[in-house]
């Protein structure tokens, strides 16, 4: 039966749109954790859709006041205003921190990057973005010009993109080790800024913890670091949620908050409202307020999905979730190094609460994509998906539900335990 979809794909979808798996899954259903595809089969997800549906698929609190909302008010347009989406943005200035106040709302991650870059630019009235090697932040124009993983960057260049080096410690581009290396990725960015900029920059934009590169996740000074150097040269701090958001690195609501760095703007978008579309830019109002002129989103901060955001963060809130992200991740942390321990293919765990990756490497740390492609095959038969991700292909990406159970975890271990059995040894 899926063959006639395949062939549908092949031929109606573009070619850059590919698949997980050697034979792509074809969903038909969700409910919770489980997916079920077109022949019946069920699958545990630990990967949400990339860390979108964070809170379960159909989350039933969630989908009934989206129903409701699409009942009385499907769209408006940002000609018009509508109550959900100015209830949300008054609620996005409080649990954000610092001074984040005014929101600007549009439809996925890759337009909330743009509109921040956009906005750092008219608000410091310079042009040049530090970004880094190994960052992910779309697939617009733009976007992907600032992502720094070659098979992502289709389009091209902009001149005022400058790309820092990762703070990569497990292949660190310095050949140095942690803490010894005395912070020299952080450091290197001033030289970055004194030698391949006018001196003066618009903004540094980083993801918390590099999600798509990896879940590369850097030391606990380093962001306080780079923000000293960037605003000596006049730039904006901008903090990418995209997939760091929610709760998911534990204990906290936004990823930046555990480096303990105060961004001038935020980005969000992928969990806001558990898989309805919604990208978000929140700044200073001293900083927003440089954005004037004209602007339209047409479906951005529509009633339906806003009212999708709401309910996804009232249940945020009344579950406690930043805390059942600290808990689950360490207790999902504890038992990926009981496999580390059994399999050697697993060169690195890392992450912050349920936001955790393995490195699988061969002898040396030499990436072992191979293996990964294996793992995704074994871990499918066991009826488990996860993700993937790294410049070399080589990371697994966990990523549960934020309101995970022990008993769900413990039943993922065990799939992904048999997995790592059958793929070393087929
Ligand atoms: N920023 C980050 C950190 C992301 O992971 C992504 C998506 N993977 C984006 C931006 C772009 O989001 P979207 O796909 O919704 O445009």
């Amino acid at each position: 039966m899926k063959k006639k979809f395949y062939e549908k794909h092949n031929k109606y979808i573009f070619p850059c749109v590919s698949n997980y798996y050697q034979e792509p899954l074809v969903l038909e259903k969700g409910m919770d954790n489980q997916l079920t595809d077109i022949e019946g089969n069920d699958y545990l997800d630990f990967f949400g859709g990339i860390l979108t549906v964070g809170l379960g698929h159909c989350r039933k609190e969630i989908t009934e006041k989206v129903v409701e909302q699409y009942r009385t008010l499907q769209h408006c347009s940002t000609l018009y205003q509508n109550k959900p989406a100015l209830l949300y943005a008054e609620k996005l200035a409080q649990i954000t921190p610092g001074k984040l106040q005014k929101s600007i709302f549009t439809n996925s991650g890759s337009e909330a990057d743009e509109h921040a870059v956009l906005l750092a630019q008219l608000a410091t009235g310079n042009e040049e973005i530090i970004t880094r090697r190994h960052a992910y932040s779309g697939a617009s124009s733009l976007t992907m010009a600032m992502t720094a993983l070659s098979p992502f960057r289709l389009g091209a260049n902009y001149g005022y993109l400058k790309f820092a080096h990762a703070p990569y410690c497990y292949r660190c581009p310095f050949d140095k080790s942690y803490p010894g290396c005395d912070l020299i990725c952080a450091k290197d960015v001033e030289e970055l800024i004194k030698t391949c900029t006018r001196g003066k920059i618009a903004a540094f934009l980083a993801e918390p913890i590099m999600g798509v590169g990896g879940f590369i996740t850097p030391p606990m000074e380093y962001y306080k670091e780079v923000e000293h150097i960037i605003r000596k040269y006049g730039g904006l701090f901008i903090s990418d949620e995209v997939q760091t958001g929610w709760g998911r690195t534990g204990g906290k609501m936004f990823g930046i908050e555990q480096w303990g760095v105060e961004p001038d703007i935020m980005t969000m978008a992928k969990g806001a409202a558990n898989g309805l579309p919604v990208g978000i830019t929140i700044a200073n109002p001293e900083i927003a307020d440089h954005f004037k002129g004209q602007h339209i989103s047409t479906f951005g901060g529509n009633p339906v999905s806003m009212a999708g955001a709401l309910a996804t963060l009232d249940y945020i809130e009344e579950n406690n979730i930043q805390e059942n992200c600290r808990i689950m991740g360490d207790y999902l942390r504890d038992k990926l190094k009981e496999l580390q321990d059994k399999y050697r293919v697993i060169g690195e765990i890392r992450g912050m609460g349920l936001i955790l990756g393995m490195e699988i490497v061969k002898e040396n740390k030499e990436p072992d994509a191979e293996m990964v492609n294996k793992l995704f095959e074994e871990t499918k038969k066991q009826g488990l998906l996860i993700g993937k991700g790294g410049l070399y292909g080589n990371v697994i990406r966990i990523t549960p539900a934020l309101n995970i159970t022990k008993e769900e975890i413990d039943e993922a271990i065990k799939k992904l335990d048999n997995a790592f059995n059958a793929a070393i040894i087929c």
